[in-house]
């Protein structure tokens, strides 16, 4: 899951960055609104944009109504200062779809984000299978055959990439560009080096393979059997 974060204050993104981090998520962080738009409009898709309202340049609900305009539907978490209630009225007709009030605990911020990535995928069971392999995005539990997978969370985020998108071969770059940052460097190799882990993990102990290999092309996440 990608989130972009849109917040000025420098500490307050890093921190939020980190937490949403160890979180298995993968964060963008813009620190302007102009920046934050050109990131929201851009290629790479996101789950969730978390934006602060007052931002130099472009403010947060200018920012919403415009990824709105571009046809975007990303769920917007605005965040506001203590008592700007104007802005929440203003955050949400811009078209946000949640709001929190500055200063929050971290434990209600996971909860929101994660209200809100499961909100547009409807009736969808939220716990993603392919075979016997089950992974829950919300309590970040996988299970194969009926074992507990314990992933790192970069294994985890890259696993759920692949069974998001299942039956489809992944370039490694097309991994790097959904599971890492996007100020990330990272190369093919590490990449490879992830998947060899995961296939140890939760291939290699069981018969049927569900990591394929398509050489010269990249991964694909599919079930034979
Ligand atoms: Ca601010």
């Amino acid at each position: 899951m990608r989130i972009l974060l849109i917040e000025d204050e420098h500490k307050l993104a890093n921190a939020i960055k980190r937490a949403l981090e160890l979180q298995k998520y993968a964060v963008d962080v813009a620190y302007e609104g102009e920046d934050g738009l050109i990131l929201a409009i851009g290629e790479e898709a996101y789950d969730l944009i978390i934006s602060d309202i007052m931002l130099p340049g472009i403010d947060g609900i200018e920012l919403c109504q415009k990824i709105r305009q571009e046809g975007i539907h990303t769920p917007v978490l605005m965040l506001t200062a203590k008592g700007q209630i104007q802005d929440k009225v203003a955050g949400l007709d811009g078209g946000a779809d949640d709001y929190m009030v500055k200063p929050f605990s971290f434990d209600e911020l996971f909860a929101r984000v994660r209200a809100l990535i499961r909100r547009p995928k409807g009736e969808r069971d939220p716990v993603l299978s392919i075979g016997d392999l089950y992974l829950d995005p919300i309590s970040f539990k996988v299970t194969r055959a009926g074992e507990p997978i314990e992933l790192s969370t970069r294994e985890f985020a890259l696993v759920e990439y692949l069974m998001r998108n299942p039956n489809k071969v992944h370039s490694k770059e097309q991994l790097i560009a959904h599971v890492w940052d996007y100020d990330a460097n990272v190369l093919p190799g590490t990449v490879e080096v992830h998947i060899k882990n995961i296939r140890d993990k939760l291939d290699t102990p069981f018969p049927n393979k569900l990591i394929h290999t398509v050489r010269g092309f990249g991964y694909e996440m599919r079930d034979k059997s």
